[in-house]
């Protein structure tokens, strides 16, 4: 078998999550991760009823963000995260897990897209500064008027 960097499959992991907003403990998973994939699709699921403007403002700080770095791509999906991987041809899916909580989540998550497709996932516990870095928390602080940018990239 040859390896010219020509012929050589692309390792692409899929990270999908609702990234409203995309926080530092995203972020610091898309750069771990790039240490061990060739590619990351970022996969933003949306809801089909969601407005055009509202999936816009979740996407474009990202897109923003990684604009210069060909080895991630932001891309919205509605579908099942295990049809959007197929058709990223991402083999593998990237998620993060912060505590015992996300953990179970995770693992029921991994094993029912396993038997649905083979896809395995492969999982990176956030840095310790990040295990309380939320989206949602950022949300609700940003609901009461308080300044949310130390959570965000
Ligand atoms: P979802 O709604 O699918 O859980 P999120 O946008 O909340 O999507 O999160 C996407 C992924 O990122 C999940 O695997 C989640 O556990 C992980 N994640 C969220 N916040 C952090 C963080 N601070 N550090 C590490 N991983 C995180």
């Amino acid at each position: 078998m040859t390896h010219t960097s020509t012929n050589r499959k692309l390792r692409t992991a899929l990270f999908p999550g609702s990234f409203n907003p995309f926080t530092l403990g995203h972020a610091d998973i898309v750069n771990r991760g790039l240490q061990l994939f060739d590619r990351i699709i970022i996969g933003v699921g949306v809801n089909r009823d969601k407005a055009e403007a509202d999936v816009e403002k979740i996407i474009a700080p990202i897109r923003h963000l990684y604009a210069g770095n060909d080895a991630v791509e932001v891309r919205p999906y509605s579908c099942l995260t295990v049809d959007f991987a197929t058709e990223c041809c991402a083999a593998t899916i990237l998620r993060g897990v912060r505590s015992m909580k996300d953990f179970e989540y995770e693992r029921d998550m991994a094993d029912i897209n396993r038997q649905l497709s083979g896809i395995e996932t492969v999982i990176l516990f956030s840095r310790p500064e990040y295990s309380a870095v939320s989206s949602s928390v950022v949300r609700e602080l940003k609901s009461f008027g308080r300044d949310v940018t130390e959570f965000l990239p």
